[in-house]
C-alpha cells in the first residue's frame, strides 16, 4: 500500500495546477458572474491539454491513463469552480465513461474520439418529475423499431441541459416493471423532438445549466442503444464512477474553501493578533483538516481499487457520502471563520458554500447512499418500496 502519488501523478497534478492558476481561474470567475456555462475556446484548451480524455482508451483519442489520473487533474481544475471544470467531469466521470465501459464498438467510435476533442460534451438525464430517487419508476421510453429506438418522455435535473450536446438517457425498454424494464441510450442535442425546458435557478451550480428535457416522437439509430431492458444494474455500476466524480468536485470545493480560510486567519487580525492565534480556530482548522484528508483517502481507495474498471458501489457510496457531508461541514465552518467576509458576495466562500450543497442531493442524496452502504455491508437490496 503507497499513500504516495508517483511522480508522473504529481507531474501531471502540477500541470493541471498551473493551468488552473493562469488560465481557469478567470474563466470561473466569468462564469459565477454571468452564469453562463464555461465556454467552448476553453473546452478547446481542455482537449488540447488533454484532459478531455485521461481515463479514455488511447484507441478512442484519449490518454489512456487511470481514474486516479483523473481524479488528479479534476481537482485541480474544480479548485476554481465546479462549473469551469465541468467538461471535464463530464468526460472523465460523467456517462462518457459508461459510454467507454459498455456502449457497442460503433457507438464508442462515435462519442469518444469527439468528447477528446472538445467537440461533444455528454450529460446524464436520469431523473423525472415522479422519479427521483426512486429512479426505476421512470417513465421514459425507447419503442425499438428495429433500425431505429423511439423516444418520447419528459426527464428533469439534467446538468448541462441545453449546453451539453449529447445525453445519456435512461429509458423504460420494455413492459417489465421496475429496474427490470431500464435501459439507456445516446441522443445527441440537434434531433428532431428534442426540446428543453426554461433554464432552472438553483442556489449554487452557476454555470451549469439545468432545464426540464422533452422527447417527442425522438428518433435515434439503433446503434445508439447504450443497453437494453434489464441493463440497470449495469448502468447503476458505471454510475459508481459518476460518485467518485461527484467526490471529487467536493473535495476540490472542500480543499480551495481550507486554502483560503488558512491564509485568511493568519491575515486577519482581532484584539490585536491574527484569527489564527485564538485556540477556538485552530480546533475548527484542526478538523477541517481531518476531515478532508480522510475524504481524499477514501476518493482513492475507491479509484484505486477500481484500476481501469468500475468501483464498487460499497467503496463509492462511502466516499460520496463522507464527502458529501465533509465539503457541506468545511465550507460551513471555513464562511464562520470569515465572520461578515464570509458572507459577502464580494469573496468566494458563500459561493463555494452553495455550490457545496448540491452535491449530497445530485447522485443520490446522502440518505440513500446510507442504504447503499448498509445494503453492501449485508450483501443485499433492501426494497424501499411499500408492501
Ligand atoms: C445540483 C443537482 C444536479 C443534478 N444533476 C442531475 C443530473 O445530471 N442528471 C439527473 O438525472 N439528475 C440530476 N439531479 C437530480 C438528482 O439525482 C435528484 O434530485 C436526486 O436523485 C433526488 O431526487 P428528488 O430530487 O426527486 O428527491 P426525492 O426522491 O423526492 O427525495 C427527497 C429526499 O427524501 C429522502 N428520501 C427519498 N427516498 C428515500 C429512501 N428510500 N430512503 C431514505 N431517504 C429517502 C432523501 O433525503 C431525499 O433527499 C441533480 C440534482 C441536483 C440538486
Amino acid at each position: 500500500m503507497d499513500f504516495q502519488l508517483s511522480d508522473d501523478q504529481r507531474a501531471l497534478q502540477e500541470t493541471a495546477r498551473r493551468f488552473a492558476e493562469d488560465k481557469l481561474l478567470a474563466e470561473a470567475r466569468r462564469i459565477e458572474q454571468t452564469g453562463e456555462p464555461v465556454s467552448q475556446e476553453m473546452t478547446k484548451e481542455f482537449a488540447e491539454m488533454g484532459f478531455l480524455g485521461i481515463n479514455i482508451p488511447t484507441q478512442y483519442g484519449g490518454l489512456g491513463l487511470n481514474h486516479l489520473d483523473a481524479v488528479v487533474v479534476l481537482e485541480e481544475l474544480a479548485k476554481t469552480s465546479i462549473a469551469a471544470a465541468w467538461p471535464v467531469f463530464e468526460a472523465s466521470f460523467g456517462p462518457t465513461l459508461a459510454i467507454a465501459h459498455m456502449g457497442n464498438d460503433q457507438l464508442k467510435r462515435e462519442v469518444l474520439p469527439r468528447v477528446c476533442s472538445g467537440e461533444l460534451m455528454v450529460a446524464i438525464s436520469m431523473s423525472e418529475p415522479e422519479a427521483g430517487t426512486a429512479l426505476t419508476d421512470l417513465k421514459t421510453k425507447a419503442e425499438n423499431l428495429g433500425d431505429e429506438l423511439l423516444i418520447n418522455g419528459q426527464k428533469r435535473w439534467s446538468s448541462g441541459a441545453g449546453h451539453a450536446n449529447g445525453y445519456v438517457v435512461y429509458v423504460r425498454m420494455s413492459d417489465a416493471p421496475g429496474a427490470a424494464g431500464i435501459g439507456a441510450v445516446f441522443v445527441e442535442k440537434d434531433v428532431s423532438g428534442f426540446t428543453f425546458g426554461k433554464p432552472e435557478q438553483h442556489m449554487g451550480f452557476g454555470g451549469v445549466p439545468s432545464a426540464d428535457m422533452f422527447f417527442d416522437d425522438v428518433r435515434v439509430p439503433a446503434h445508439h442503444m447504450l443497453i437494453g431492458a434489464g441493463g440497470f444494474k449495469h448502468l447503476m455500476d458505471a454510475f459508481d464512477l459518476e460518485r467518485c466524480g461527484n467526490t471529487t468536485m467536493s473535495l476540490a470545493i472542500a480543499q480551495s474553501a481550507f486554502d483560503y480560510v488558512v491564509a485568511y486567519v493568519q491575515d486577519r487580525q482581532q484584539f490585536g493578533k491574527s484569527l489564527v492565534d485564538f485556540q477556538a480556530v485552530q480546533l475548527h482548522l484542526a478538523e477541517m483538516k481531518m476531515r478532508i484528508d480522510a475524504s481524499r483517502l477514501l476518493l482513492y481507495r475507491a479509484v484505486t481499487n477500481a484500476q481501469s474498471g468500475l468501483p464498487s458501489i460499497g467503496d463509492a457510496s462511502v466516499a460520496k457520502c463522507f464527502a458529501n457531508e465533509m465539503v457541506r461541514e468545511v465550507t460551513g465552518k471555513a464562511m464562520q471563520l470569515m465572520g461578515g467576509y464570509g458572507y459577502s458576495r464580494e469573496y468566494p466562500m458563500e459561493q463555494k458554500m452553495r455550490d457545496a450543497w448540491g452535491w449530497g442531493i445530485a447522485g443520490g442524496s446522502i440518505d440513500i447512499q446510507k442504504v447503499n452502504i448498509a445494503s453492501s455491508l449485508v450483501g443485499r437490496r433492501f426494497n424501499q418500496r411499500a408492501k
